[in-house]
């Protein structure tokens, strides 16, 4: 850890220096939230959406934050300061510490910490060939859309997956209906088109998701917001999944099901292209080169 750069609350130092008290209430109660960033080339990739998702997780949950603006700038400074051109950022900001009870402290400050942590990308022959995931009960709560730090539904829910040898959870409700996998978003390709699940309560409003309805715009590939049920996924063509760090991963094992054709299908790869083609457009644009002189 003696090459991670960490901020707590606004102090710059190893990561292995920071410290919290016991007391904070995100170790208590995980009563904070967080976000995940991807670094190309030292640039954040898809910051707007990432610290607007930050800002709107902290108002739900009513945390007050000095603002999205000087955050973004001092992380975008720590990321030039690691050196990383490579790199992930988390970010987690509690309410802070204060004598436990349940309801809100008066007079806590909230506790910022983020850190960047170099980015060796581990997805290449995931990213080529596919990968298995297990589906599970979605035990989690009622407001999935906050990217909070409750996080053990999803722990246990990706924890089984790994027990049965898959890379990833895919997640379900009593109803009958699949929500999204355990850190990543979900999309199943049925009849040429793509169904994901409608954003609201029950999924977390994936950043990489957002791409994908614009790449998937531009592509022609028609996407429909709805509920896909468990028993429809045997007739899906393709699935893949979709988050900050993997971008797109092709789903081609379902349990002990094959996917389609069991590699990769066309709609995914088309889509991996476009992925690609934004890519490299992005970090030749002007707004790139913005981000990172922020
Ligand atoms: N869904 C869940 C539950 C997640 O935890 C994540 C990422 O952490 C995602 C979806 C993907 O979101 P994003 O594309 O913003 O990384």
């Amino acid at each position: 850890m003696t090459d991670i750069l960490a901020s707590l609350d606004g102090v710059i130092m190893p990561l292995g220096e920071a410290r919290v008290p016991v007391t904070d209430r995100g170790f208590l109660f995980g009563d904070g939230v967080y976000e995940f960033l991807r670094v190309y080339r030292g640039r954040i990739h898809l910051a707007d959406g990432h610290f607007r998702r930050l800002e709107r997780s902290l108002g739900e949950i009513r945390i007050q934050h000095q603002g999205m603006g000087s955050l973004r700038r001092r992380v975008q400074e720590l990321i030039s300061r690691s050196g990383h051109a490579e790199a992930t950022v988390y970010i987690q900001i509690t309410r802070g510490s204060a004598p436990r009870a349940h309801a809100f402290p008066a007079d806590a400050k909230p506790c910022e910490l983020f850190y960047v942590t170099p980015f060796a990308d581990p997805y290449g022959e995931k990213r080529a060939n596919g990968v298995k995931v297990a589906r599970h009960p979605d035990i989690r709560w009622g407001r999935c859309d906050i990217k909070s730090l409750n996080l053990l539904g999803n722990c246990l829910a990706v924890q089984a997956a790994k027990e049965s040898g898959g890379h990833e959870t895919l997640l379900h409700k009593d109803d009958g209906t699949v929500t999204e996998c355990g850190h990543s978003s979900f999309f199943a390709v049925l009849d040429g088109g793509i169904v994901t699940h409608p954003t609201g309560p029950r999924i977390l409003p994936g950043i990489t998701r957002d791409l994908i309805f614009e790449l998937a715009a531009a592509c022609s590939i028609p996407v429909r917001q709805r509920a896909l049920r468990v028993e429809e996924l045997s007739k899906c063509q393709e699935m893949f999944l979709t988050s900050t760090s993997a971008e797109i991963l092709p789903i081609v094992v379902v349990d002990d099901a094959t996917v389609g054709s069991g590699k990769p299908g066309p709609v995914t790869k088309a889509l991996q292209a476009a992925f690609s083609r934004h890519l490299s457009d992005w970090l030749a644009s002007d707004e790139a080169a913005d981000s990172a002189s922020i």
